[in-house]
């Protein structure tokens, strides 16, 4: 442990360029998926990344409530991320809080601009996130369950969503951050790519980057996300072979 001030700090990085948990800078966690895990929902995911575990359920279209938020011209999407009481070390108090409300916000407005919402005027395509263990990028891994739980009920989109958080952690750029990473770390930037276009539809950041450092993260935040993407696709072709459903992982 170092110390900066009063507050204890883990070495990040050791000198041979390590992780506190071994992996390389540009290694994932491993990842599993599973698609269809819920039978009421008309699409559903369950995301296992790192020690995140991550629910998704989508219903619709359908009707709009409340009925004044409906669009004539297309559907719209809401989507309600949520971190369960028990999913972190410290009890997090139940309910909408801003962070949940932003999160849900971002990540509404990424699958806004990937499914044909045309399609569907005056309905709505509802997407529930459920954090049940959490080990930062949780956010990342909602839209990853998310887009797999669309594709599962069947709304047409552009495409999937892979997503994951890149950051700098002592000194060097890193994918896919763990918790002490994510707050002990100089930055921490999420986003989710379009992978057959290579459109950015969410990017967020915390924390200072220099313009070199933060095109280097962007090179290896689209890296990753086309890793993802992979696992994703394979949870979806798993799903829908005769005796599929089986789990789906990289780098485990
Ligand atoms: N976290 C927590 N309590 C909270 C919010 C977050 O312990 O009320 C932890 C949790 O492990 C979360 C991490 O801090 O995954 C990073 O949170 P952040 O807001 O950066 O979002 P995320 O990385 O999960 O998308």
């Amino acid at each position: 442990m170092g110390s900066v001030g009063a507050k204890e700090v883990p070495v990040l990085l050791s000198p041979d360029g390590k992780r506190i948990d071994g992996r390389r800078l540009d290694e994932l966690r491993p990842l599993k998926i599973v698609a269809g895990a819920l039978h009421q929902a008309d699409g559903s995911a369950f995301v296992e990344w790192g020690a995140n575990k991550v629910m998704a359920a989508v219903y619709g279209p359908r009707e709009v409530h409340p009925r004044h938020l409906q669009q004539n011209n297309k559907a719209i999407v809401q989507c309600k991320y949520n971190m369960a009481a028990f999913s972190v070390d410290e009890r997090k108090r139940p309910g909408l809080d801003r962070r949940s409300q932003e999160i849900s916000k971002v990540i509404s407005e990424a699958f806004e601009s990937v499914i044909f919402v045309e399609e569907y005027p005056r309905t709505s395509i509802d997407i529930y996130i459920e954090v049940l263990q959490a080990n930062a990028g949780t956010r990342c891994a909602g839209v990853v369950a998310a887009s797999v739980a669309l594709a599962d009920a069947g709304i047409p989109m552009v495409d999937l969503l892979p997503s994951v958080a890149v950051g700098k952690i002592g000194g060097a750029i890193a994918l896919d951050l763990k918790k002490e990473e994510d707050n002990f770390g100089e930055a921490d930037m999420p986003m989710a790519l379009v992978p057959q276009s290579g459109r950015l539809v969410l990017l967020q950041m915390e924390g200072h980057m220099t313009a070199e450092e933060l095109g280097r993260s962007l090179d290896l935040g689209v890296q990753g996300c086309r890793s993802i993407y992979e696992v994703m696709k394979q949870a979806l072709r798993d799903r829908y072979q005769v005796g599929g459903g089986a789990a789906q992982e990289v780098g485990a």
